[in-house]
């Protein structure tokens, strides 16, 4: 085997050619390399950390929680504190009339879960034949089958073709940067988004169409893009005018990252029929998603079947749940949220002034701790750079050689090449 091909690690990483450094240690926004070398975390991991690492209190909650029960199957039989707790810390006041939630491991299995719920909750009043998703071209809602079916990330999902499926259809997003036309008002370029999702469920029928399912500010493809305003009040007033569920895929850009707990609430919209959320829930110190619904659905499977028609062996696992009760508190406690705000304008206007003049940055943007810087070929033209330029993992590649860890993204979505990094550092 050739050299280049000899990575250091028994783990296989994306590219078998990557040298991964270990890290040894990680505190506050600092990792620690058996290099010797400090990086600085500017993205959380993939917008993970966000209250940094090295917290005492999350690490007392775990043991607490480990001392007094490590595991229950809450699949069936059982429940524990630290999952209800969990999900009444969540669902206080009910946001948006989210009422109820179910608890996974990762992000992927969040979006299977909703798709399932959804499904599930057409079939229970007997309108099973609503089985169409609409989804957005340039998406990511995760990597196991059923994400992939509903993420337009053509990269990922490729070599997978044979086991995608036909229920799935996608629309533009909404991503003024590359595809508002020139002479376009921001008015007719969400009312144009709008008429495309409209069209789209009459082609279908809506008596055929589940679900619409977005990242409310986008995330892995396209990079930190929040819709034009009105965009989402547009496809609520759609869903809720052909009996359609919105799913918002919060799972990157939620729980605190925009500013707020939930990227939706800057929306004007009432909020989503199901919402996902991960990554920032448990803080990287555990393996947490959710999955929050309306009581609607809640009482549709009630007055239905009485259950899920689904579940996983580690589900509310609650360790996990405990760890990330203990996450959440230390956001409130230490008005975190406060902090993301008001170091979002200094972060967004310095990426602005340092990084926005330069040759190769097309467009910089973000909302709250959640920002993207992406790259042009031509800026001028918004000529984008070649697939395969490798432009990018240039960009990530020296920023860490500096000491930076960034989020590199690069992909052919759609017709849409992007290449874009992503600074998303934890709260604190
Ligand atoms: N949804 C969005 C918006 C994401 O950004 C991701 C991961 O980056 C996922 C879903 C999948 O989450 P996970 O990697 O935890 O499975």
């Amino acid at each position: 085997m050739a050299d280049s091909f000899v990575t250091n690690s028994n783990i296989l990483h994306r590219s078998f050619k990557a040298r991964p450094e270990r890290v040894v240690r990680a505190s506050g926004v600092s990792l620690f390399l058996e290099s010797g070398k400090v990086i600085l975390d500017g993205s959380a991991g993939p917008a993970v950390s966000c209250i940094g690492q090295g917290r005492p209190e999350i690490a007392e909650a775990i043991a607490r929680q480990v001392n007094q029960i490590a595991y229950v199957y809450s699949g069936a039989r059982f429940t524990c504190d630290a999952a209800e707790d969990l999900a009444s810390l969540l669902l206080k006041d009910r946001p948006g009339g989210l009422s109820k939630a179910i608890f996974v491991n990762s992000g992927s299995e969040a979006t299977d879960a909703a798709i399932k719920l959804a499904t599930q909750y057409w079939s229970e009043k007997g309108q099973g034949q609503k089985k169409y998703i609409i989804a957005r071209k340039q998406s990511y809602h995760g990597n196991t089958i059923g994400a992939l079916c509903v993420s337009g990330h053509e990269e990922r999902r490729t070599i997978y073709s044979d086991w995608m499926s036909n229920n799935v259809t996608f629309v533009d997003p909404c991503y003024s940067y590359r595809l508002q036309g020139r002479n376009e008002s921001t008015d007719a370029y969400v009312q144009r988004l709008a008429d495309e999702l409209e069209k789209e469920i009459l082609r279908l029928g809506p008596e055929n169409v589940s679900s619409f399912i977005a990242e409310t500010v986008s995330g892995t493809t396209t990079g930190c893009v929040a819709a034009e305003p009105g965009y989402f009040k547009a496809v609520r007033e759609l869903c809720d005018k052909y009996d359609i569920l919105l799913i918002l895929d919060e799972i990157m850009c939620g729980m605190g990252k925009t500013g707020t707990m939930h990227a939706w609430e800057q929306e004007g919209i009432s909020g989503p029929d199901i919402q996902t959320i991960g990554k920032a829930l448990g803080g990287g110190f555990v393996p947490l998603s959710g999955v929050l619904l309306r009581e609607h659905i809640f009482e549709a499977l009630a007055a239905g079947s009485g259950g899920l028609i689904h579940g996983h062996t580690f589900q509310a696992h609650p360790t996990a749940c405990a760890a990330a009760i203990a996450v959440q508190e230390i956001i409130k406690k230490e008005k975190l949220l406060e902090n993301v705000t008001a170091m979002g304008k200094k972060l967004g206007i310095m990426l602005e002034e340092e990084l926005g003049p330069l040759d190769v940055v097309g467009d910089v943007r973000g909302r709250g701790l959640f920002w993207s810087v992406e790259f042009m070929r031509d800026k001028h033209d918004k000529m984008p750079f070649e697939p395969g330029s490798g432009f990018c993992n240039k960009v990530v590649a020296r920023a860490l050689e500096l000491g930076l860890n960034i989020l590199g993204n690069l992909g052919r979505t759609g017709q849409v090449h992007v290449e874009h990094v992503m600074v998303c550092p934890p709260y604190i």
